[in-house]
């Protein structure tokens, strides 16, 4: 671990990093990055690396674990082995399994989990590369990846850390204030501005706590900002094709929007382009409806299946496919085929054999 800094803010009022006190980090996103999860993000923050996948609403097994009123959330928030300086050992430790249930707590009053009853919305949060604020980060990557997944929500949530170096209240904390800081403070707020977690670590006095949550309130908010715009440039030809309205794209309620965008995905998977018509008449949309609700019940059971089932019969196209191709050759050697057949023939032969 680096040594204490002497002093973490300089004569001009900036950090070691050349921040203000009150900057957050430069955040990069990249929303549906993993084809397997029903939704994905990978969050880059300040060095921080976190990916994050959710898989759901699906059938939760066991059935005694099941809600009959409405869904569970599960979230896994898990350091990479390699993701800091001392190697972390794999496997849940005291720290990420409280990660992990005060992160599900952030969501719970946002995701709108009564319309899933017997349902799990599985959250699983990746820190690849960790440098102060990776529940945070991990927060607001998942936040996306859940519109992402089109898990209908009341709105985003956002994360961000306060913390106190040199007697100063700091906004996102770095590595060195993280650890060598007198106070860190994170907490998430949802669009609505209801604050869903709070933790603080350290002393802070009630005039610098008070500070501190308006410092987390205008850092949430400039993130929140970042993921809307993260959202829109991803589904910005989708939210097009369903011609929402630019003040509704706009609005708080991009995650319901994106909801009916990945749910005629969803469908357009499951029956074919060519059977979704373009002006969808009752019947079709009974169709849709008993097609996407059956699509999630068999998700749930089959997902395993599915995928292995996949896998085989990439395996074995291959083969067919060649066998077909040797086949025709054979025949054709056989006949009394005319002299422009045989040249078609030798060449497939050599590109195999290439
Ligand atoms: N950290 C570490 N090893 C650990 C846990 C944390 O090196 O086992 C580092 C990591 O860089 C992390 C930072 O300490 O980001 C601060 O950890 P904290 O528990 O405050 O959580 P975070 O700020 O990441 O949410």
């Amino acid at each position: 671990m680096s040594d204490k800094p002497e002093k973490f803010i300089d004569e001009n009022g900036l950090r070691l990093d050349g921040r203000q006190i009150d900057e957050i980090r430069q955040m990069k996103i990249k929303i549906g990055v993993l084809s397997r999860a029903d939704g994905s993000c990978y969050l880059e923050w300040g060095n921080n690396k976190v990916l994050v996948a959710v898989y759901g609403p699906r059938e939760l097994h066991p059935r005694r674990l099941q809600k009959a009123d409405s869904a569970l959330i599960r979230y896994r928030y898990n350091m990479a082995a390699f993701s800091v300086e001392d190697r972390i050992r794999p496997g849940p430790s005291r720290r990420s399994i409280e990660i992990s249930k005060v992160s599900r707590e952030a969501f719970e009053p946002v995701v709108m989990t009564h319309l899933y009853p017997g349902a799990v919305i599985d959250v699983f949060a990746e820190v690849l590369q960790a440098d102060a604020g990776t529940r945070t980060a991990a927060i607001n990557a998942a936040s996306l990846a859940l519109a992402d997944a089109g898990i209908p929500m009341k709105g985003l949530v956002a994360a961000c850390a306060v913390g106190k170096v040199d007697g100063q209240l700091v906004l996102d904390l770095n590595k060195a204030e993280d650890n060598y800081g007198q106070a860190d403070f994170p907490v998430a707020i949802t669009q609505d501005g209801e604050i869903t977690l709070l933790q603080m670590d350290g002393d802070l006095t009630q005039e610098e706590f008070k500070k501190a949550l308006e410092m987390c309130k205008e850092g949430c908010r400039q993130i929140m900002e970042m993921q809307k715009e993260a959202l829109r440039s991803k589904f910005a030809d989708d939210l097009l094709a369903v011609q929402v309205p630019d003040e509704a794209a706009e609005s708080i309620d991009v995650a319901a929007t994106l909801e009916d965008v990945v749910e005629e995905d969803i469908i357009e998977e499951d029956v074919g382009a060519e059977e979704v018509s373009e002006e969808p008449s009752e019947e079709t949309s009974e169709d849709d409806l008993a097609i996407s609700e059956d699509a999630e019940i068999e998700l749930a059971e089959d997902e395993l299946v599915a995928e292995e089932l996949d896998e085989s019969d990439a395996d074995e196209k291959i083969p067919d496919v060649e066998v077909e191709f040797v086949d025709l050759l054979d025949e054709e050697a056989d006949e009394e085929a005319d002299d422009e057949d045989k040249e078609v023939a030798s060449e497939g032969s050599e590109t195999r054999e290439q």
